[in-house]
């Protein structure tokens, strides 16, 4: 059973208001995302430009984009609606470390207007490690990197380009300056006790028997939770970029990957893939209640 009881007190004292991390508070903590990052720095396959990141959200939605100063305004008509929000997220729709600025800003701005509030990011994290001391600054204290491999070889079917240092890389060259700056994200991260989430997404044939290699690659550096998401793969999503005809995993797959990785580390089972401007329970999705003409009419 996934849960947070046979964790360190340190991180259980962390993470135990935090909806995504226990599956005790999903219950009784709201969270959300605020969609403030449209950019991406890499391509995966999986992905669809037009709708959110794959990395924590929902691929084929399509959410409202808001300036920090809009993202911070949300906030705060949220919190005052919903009092159990604990935790907000920028997790899209590109990659919020591809878009420093806002992302960086709404966190600014969170902090110092709903300082109570804890933070978190997902990235697919070739940015990360030029980011972490900004992160420990603005007191972040959960980040989720999506690690689909740490082999190029497998990566370089999953990941056709990368944009790094203003330059494009491809093939098995760009999977494995990906895979190392992931690597060297994590312990980063860890070394500065912000707690890391590795995401993982499950494509059968692709790196479905390589994610236990994943998983104890992780674990090695210090992240505290692995949550494999299936490759959501269906008409209404559109096909997916790189991948046509690919299909997604069963239920049944993702739970035996789950178990196979359970010796080893914490597995994360009640992920809910939410959108990037998820607002409420892990269980509900409360965003239309609270768009930005909404708000504004609140005013
Ligand atoms: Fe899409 Fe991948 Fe970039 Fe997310 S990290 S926006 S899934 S290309
Ligand atoms: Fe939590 Fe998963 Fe939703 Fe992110 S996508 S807010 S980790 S349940």
């Amino acid at each position: 059973q996934t849960g947070i009881s046979n964790l360190p007190n340190e991180i259980v004292e962390k993470v135990k208001n935090h909806p995504c991390y226990s599956e005790e508070a999903h219950h009784h903590y709201a969270r959300m995302h605020v969609a403030v990052a449209p950019a991406c720095n890499i391509q995966c396959n999986y992905c669809n430009r037009k709708y959110d990141c794959a990395n924590e959200s929902r691929p084929g939605i399509v959410s409202e984009k808001l300036t920090p100063e809009q993202a911070a305004k949300k906030v705060l008509a949220v919190a005052s609606a919903i009092p159990q929000m604990s935790v907000v997220g920028v997790a899209g729709p590109g990659d919020p470390l591809a878009n420093p600025d806002k992302t960086f800003k709404t966190f600014e701005l969170v902090n110092k207007l709903a300082p109570g509030i804890k933070l978190c990011l997902s990235t697919n994290g070739l940015a990360l490690a030029d980011h972490v001391d900004t992160i420990a600054r603005l007191k972040i204290d959960h980040v989720t990197i999506t690690i689909n491999m740490i082999d190029p070889e497998i990566g370089a079917k999953i990941y056709p380009w990368i944009f790094y240092r203003h330059k494009r890389y491809t093939g098995v060259e760009a999977a494995s300056i990906l895979s190392n700056r992931q690597l060297q994200g994590v312990e980063m991260l860890t070394a500065r006790g912000i707690l890391c989430k590795v995401n993982s997404v499950m494509i059968p044939g692709i790196n479905d028997q390589h994610l236990v290699a994943v998983n104890m690659a992780v674990k090695s550096r210090g992240a505290f939770l692995h949550n494999v998401m299936p490759l959501i793969s269906s008409p209404e999503h559109g096909t997916v970029f790189g991948l046509r005809g690919q299909r997604g995993p069963t239920a049944q797959e993702v739970t035996a990957l789950q178990d196979s990785c359970e010796s080893k580390m914490n597995m994360m089972r009640h992920c809910r893939q939410c959108r990037a401007d998820a607002v409420g329970l892990l269980g509900e999705d409360r965003g239309s209640e609270f768009t930005m003409e909404k708000i504004m009419a609140m005013d």
